[in-house]
């Protein structure tokens, strides 16, 4: 019954999830930094709302205007 990562197809846990403000696709994206958890999207800013997202790769790649807002995590997550 896991779902399945939009991006990757791999199972996902209960945590380390997000949903992706373009397309509504839940992808991985780590939590901690332990997590044993690869990222499928990144977080996001939104200037216009100042507000945080999140948005799955596929996303990013189609969408490459949005990258100048994309916060750099690098596995370096509060
Ligand atoms: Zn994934
Ligand atoms: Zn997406």
């Amino acid at each position: 019954m896991a779902e399945i990562c939009d991006v990757c197809g791999e199972p996902l846990d209960e945590d380390n999830v997000s949903r992706c403000l373009i397309c509504g696709g839940k992808f991985h994206m780590a939590w901690s930094i332990d997590a044993p958890v690869k990222n499928c999207g990144q977080a996001w800013f939104d200037e216009r709302y100042c507000s945080l997202g999140f948005i799955c790769t596929p996303c990013i790649n189609e969408n490459p205007q949005l990258r100048r807002s994309l916060i750099e995590t690098g596995g370096t997550l509060p």
